[in-house]
This record gives structure tokens, sequence and C-alpha cells, in this order.
């Protein structure tokens, strides 16, 4: 192994054991900033000498098949690897800047083993999500910014699906996040005509019970979804909105009728994630704080979920009485008065709900 190989080896495992998202590799004047995304935050890892950091680049570019000689124009490319046993996909994107070339890496940890449970702090919500898998056809519909951890709800409620009523699950993503067996995946490539809509209508002549797809952003789109969900299928999708009565307006928005949506609409989640602070240890909890079990992952889902009366409440365009759903900010209120929020992260901007 050569020293940019075994440099490589070592910032990729220990981004890998610090459960970071991504590696930055930013170029500087006189040298290359390196920072993991770890929970949201960037972090700085190491400062490399130039040379050193254009090796490394060059190195990455190669293995994932980018062109090496070209460093004014933006690219992509990926390979998988693995570490402790673990196969995790890397995608690599470069920008052309002025001091040369910035190379960001996203992990993908080709792994699943959350369960619902593991989602959320607040157990009603995650028996809500898995009391939405009763329903044997309709709509499910997640909203949320990006990174509000959307995608590994759906894959988490597609694996307890296929573990109770081992059904045919099938996925359409653009890209796929996680390569999984259980299900049968497929990417949109527009090159090849294989859109959302085309990919959709193919997947309903495939025999599936489950279907998930990667974004409702057309009328088009969202009438295959509704007649998915009429002809017996379970639909998960999402919507760009930001909480749950924003994303039925904002299908009506696209077109779609509220007549459709009270034929087939089951349920509504939007998602936010947040940092979890312990009250008695700050960031990090000590070996024998009460609160370790539950800071093991230092991050909880929150979820809005209109469901059962308050979602035909929302449809009829009343308001969702309060006393049968909760909203993102009530969870926002409940995290913080259990002193769970950072206060030193109270801060606007952050971990709130944006409005
Ligand atoms: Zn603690």
């Amino acid at each position: 192994m050569n020293e940019v190989e075994k440099l490589s080896e070592e910032m990729l495992r220990t981004a890998f054991e610090l459960d970071a998202s991504d590696i930055h590799l930013i170029p500087r004047k006189s040298d290359t900033l390196i920072e993991f995304r770890i929970h949201d935050h960037l972090y700085e890892y190491d400062l490399m000498a130039k040379p050193i950091a254009d090796r490394l680049i060059s190195y990455y570019k190669f293995r994932a098949g980018m062109d090496i000689g070209e460093r004014r124009r933006p690219q992509s490319g990926s390979y998988d690897i693995v570490i402790h046993e673990h196969k995790i996909n890397l995608r690599f994107s470069t920008l052309p800047t002025p001091y040369d070339e910035s190379l960001v890496i996203r992990l993908l940890p080709q792994i699943w083993n959350t369960r619902l449970s593991d989602l959320s702090i607040f157990s009603e919500s995650t028996a809500q999500l898995s009391q939405l898998l009763n329903f044997e056809n309709g709509l499910i519909l997640f909203s949320g910014p990006t990174g509000s951890g959307k995608t590994t709800t759906m894959y988490t409620m597609l694996h307890s699906a296929k573990r109770r009523y081992n059904c045919r699950i099938v996925t359409l993503e653009d890209p796929i996040e996680k390569l999984n067996e259980n299900f049968i995946q497929m990417e949109i490539n527009e090159k090849a005509d294989l859109t959302y809509q085309t990919g959709f209508k193919a997947i309903l002549r495939h025999d599936p019970d489950i279907i998930m797809v990667g974004e409702i952003r057309d009328l088009e789109t969202a009438k295959i979804a509704v007649r998915a969900a009429l002809t017996g299928h379970l639909v998960l999708s999402t919507v760009h909105a930001t909480n749950a009565v924003l994303t039925i307006h904002r299908l009506i928005e696209l077109g779609l009728s509220k007549f459709d949506l009270k034929e087939t609409l089951v349920g509504v989640v939007a998602q936010r994630l947040v940092t979890l602070h312990c009250p008695r240890c700050g960031n990090v909890c000590e070996e024998n704080c009460p609160n370790r079990l539950k800071m093991k992952r230092r991050r909880t889902a929150i979820f809005e979920i209109l469901t059962g009366l308050p979602l035909l409440d929302a449809l009829q365009d009343k308001k969702p009485s309060l006393g049968r759903y909760k909203r993102l900010e009530d969870y926002y209120r409940q995290i913080s008065a259990l002193g769970y929020l950072d206060p030193q992260r109270l801060a606007p901007g952050a971990d709130h709900v944006p409005s």
C-alpha cells in the first residue's frame, strides 16, 4: 500500500467510525482543509499540504472513474469499499475553484439495521408510522427539507413491511441511495427515458404490492400515484413542502383533485431531525448516565403525522383539532422542556422549525 492509499484508508475509516456522512477536501491558497460532516455539522479533520492533497484527489478521481486530466469541469463518480466488514458506497463530486479542485465524498453505508422504534425518542410517533403500514392500499406522503431523514424513514418502513408481510416492494429513485436485495430497485435515467413517469408506469406492470417513488413533483406522476393507490397498491413518496397540511396544498396546487386525495391519501408525514444534548453530560454521555441509550444515536426524528380524523379535517379545509395530532412545533417544545436541546444552539436558525 503506498502513502496515498494509506492516507485515504485512514481518513475513510475515521470518517466511518465517527458516523460522518461526507468528507470535504477544500483547497485553499497554501493548504487543503479537510472537514467531516457529522450529524449536520462540519468538523475540521486535518490540514494537508497541497501536493499531498492533490495526489489524494487524483487517486480518488482515478478510482471513481473520473477523468484525472480534467480540472475545469465538475465531475462525479463512485466506488465501493469495505470498512469493518461493512460495505460502503462512496460518491465523489468535484468542483473547479480558484485554488484547484475541491472534492466532496459522500459515504453511503449499504447496511440496514434501523428499526422503526429507533427513528424517534417519541414512541407514539413510531407506533403511528407502524400503523400506517396496516393499510393495504393508499398513498403515504412524506415532506421535510433535504437531510431531514425522509429516505431513512421510508426505507425503515419498507423493511418493516417486508418483515411483516413478505410483500413485493419496488422502488424508483434518483439516485438509489441504499442498495438492497430485499427490494426491486430502479434508478432514474433521463438518457434512457427512464423518468419518474415512465418508470412508475412500468412498475405497475411488474406486480408490486408496495411502491416507493422518490418524489412527486408534477401532476403526471401524482396522477399515476393516485391510480396505483386506487388499484390496490400502497404508495410511499415525498412532496416538497414544509409541514403536513402544506403537503396537501402542494398536491392541489399541482392539479390533483380533492376527491382523488380523499379516496387515496391515508397518511401525511412531515419530518425534522433534532440533535439531542444530554441535560446531564452535554454532547456526549458519560458511561453511567441513564440517558446513555437514548443518546446513542444523538439525533432523533420528530414527526407531524396527519392520519385518520385529523387528515379528514385537513382535507375538508378544517383546522385539524390539536387534541388529536401534534405538530412539529409541539415536539420541539416537548424536547426543549425535557432539557434535550443544547442551550448554546437555541440561537435563531439552529435546529428550529423553519417558518
Ligand atoms: Zn448523559
